[in-house]
């Protein structure tokens, strides 16, 4: 190792103790006869302090140093004198006098001042080009460290009940419903396709019909979405599918397991359950289908820096929403279409009124049947926002078809999308449900983020470029040619 201690790891207990430390000058304060620098690393800050005696070539390096110049520094652990000491910091009773210093890399001028700030006035443009220099920031790093503790807590949860984890295919089959998809063309196969997946919804499906029985992934989903609003073209979810369960098995399920996790990082109480409200209930009570009230209270947060660094949000306000419509009238395309997707499960109340519809009325866009059939989804709702959603699914071959139908997919144009699913189905498919959290969007939430933008490492802008890297960019005509594609002249 280059160095024996971090910047954040030492304290009065280590006085007299020699010691090599590296990291970041983030900042130098010349005094004369005195030169004052603070070492920064992710763990914290130490205070330097350069003499020109006994050793003046330390010294004068020391007056050329630079914001942001990495150092590597070997010297002796000394209390800070009275009046000087700075309580706010682990580090702040003792400074470390140089006796060697190594200068590793120098930085050039900055674009923008490495502020303790999460909102500066510098522009997310700016900042996100520069990241490397936005994650140097504590309340940026901050949020990071967090994600990560809520996601060990959440994986920690999940195999103490016998999950297991597993990694479905990134390079996978168009399936259009929902969302665009993003396509990826296949050297191998000319003239062919695949496309990155919205979510592992049937994978995670089949894995059930495989005998998993429990199963998790932290999965990157992709969607070629116009970014209006608070969106992504790729986020994570926490992913999740089970075998022989009904809604409120998997509703305590994910209770338990959020206030595991915050516990874990936290140490805070979580109130369960969650207040669970049906949707119609919503919809007529608070005029919404995430809804929020502070009845809804199950969380409370203050902001505790000292504790957690992070600022977190005040209350947190969970809701179950269930039996949303299984059908929507979708008026552009003219067609009925899943409200969450086509492998929902309509209410076992409803599927007598399903089986007494005819023809036409499958068609029929002011169909009153269709929009009264309820489906067996859910979600979850953190102040205001849908945070995951999830359903029990349909695992009978005849009952999906049926679905199809309505949706106005053909059995031809079923099997062709989804036969590999209903091949599955024929051979012994288990009930199962399960559910997916946007966990950029908790995360957001938690971390009183203005933006998902704020909890992603990489984001991209609203037109889906990557500032620092400036995908997408265009491709040798050899590369082209490999893929068996040809571009049309830009007007
Ligand atoms: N795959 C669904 C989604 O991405 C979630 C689920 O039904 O489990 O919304």
């Amino acid at each position: 190792m280059l160095r024996t201690h971090t910047c954040g790891q030492l304290n009065e207990k280590d006085t007299n103790r020699e010691v090599v430390l590296c990291g970041w000058v983030a900042s130098r304060r010349d005094h004369g006869k005195i030169i004052f620098i603070d070492l920064r690393d992710r763990y914290g800050i130490t205070q330097v302090v350069f003499l020109p005696k006994p050793n003046v070539s330390v010294y004068e390096k020391a007056k050329k140093l630079h914001s942001e110049d990495v150092v590597r520094l070997q010297g002796k652990v000394n209390p800070r004198p009275k009046g000087t000491e700075n309580p706010k910091i682990s580090t702040g009773l003792i400074e470390i006098t140089a006796q060697n210093l190594e200068i590793l890399n120098s930085s050039q001028e900055l674009p923008f001042e490495i502020e303790d700030a999460m909102y500066t006035e510098v522009g997310e443009d700016v900042r996100l080009v520069h990241r490397y220099l936005d994650l140097r920031r504590k309340p940026v790093t901050e949020r990071f460290i967090l994600r990560h503790k809520l996601n060990q807590a959440f994986r920690s949860f999940l195999n103490s009940k016998d999950f297991l984890e597993m990694e479905t295919p990134y390079l996978s089959k168009s399936t259009p419903e929902g969302a665009r998809d993003f396509l990826v063309p296949s050297r191998l196969n000319p003239h062919k396709f695949y496309a990155l997946p919205q979510s592992p919804q049937l994978f995670k499906q089949i894995l059930m019909v495989a005998g998993i029985d429990k199963y998790y992934q932290f999965v990157r989903c992709f969607r070629d979405e116009d970014l209006r609003k608070d969106r992504q073209p790729e986020f994570t979810q926490l992913d999740l599918e089970m075998s022989f369960i009904e809604e409120p098995d998997l509703f305590a399920l994910m209770e338990e397991m959020i206030a595991y996790a915050f516990g874990e990082v936290f140490g805070k109480e979580v109130k369960l359950p969650f207040p669970r409200i049906s949707y119609q209930e919503a919809m007529e009570k608070y005029g919404s289908d995430k809804p929020d009230g502070q009845e809804f209270a199950c969380c409370a947060f203050s902001a505790n820096p000292s504790k957690q660094g992070a600022e977190v949000q005040e209350s947190l306000r969970f809701a179950w929403v269930f039996d949303f419509p299984l059908f929507e009238y979708n008026h552009e395309e003219g067609r009925w279409q899943a409200c969450h997707h086509p492998f929902t499960s309509p209410k076992e109340e409803d599927v007598e009124l399903l089986n007494s519809l005819g023809d036409k009325e499958v068609t029929d866009q002011h169909s009153k049947n269709l929009s009264r059939v309820r489906a067996r989804s859910y979600d979850l709702i953190c102040n205001g926002q849908e945070i995951a959603s999830g359903s029990v699914r349909i695992h009978s071959p005849d009952l999906q078809k049926k679905i199809f139908k309505i949706l106005g997919i053909s059995d031809r144009a079923a099997s062709r999308k989804f036969g590999f699913l209903l091949r599955a189905f024929q051979y012994g498919a288990p009930p199962h449900g399960g559910i997916a959290f946007g966990l950029d969007r908790l995360y957001a939430i938690i971390g009183g983020c203005e933006s998902i933008r704020d909890v992603i490492v990489f984001p991209k802008t609203q037109k889906g470029i990557c500032p620092l890297s400036d995908a997408p960019s265009g491709v040798e005509e050899r590369q082209l040619k490999e893929l068996s594609l040809k571009l049309k002249e830009e007007k």
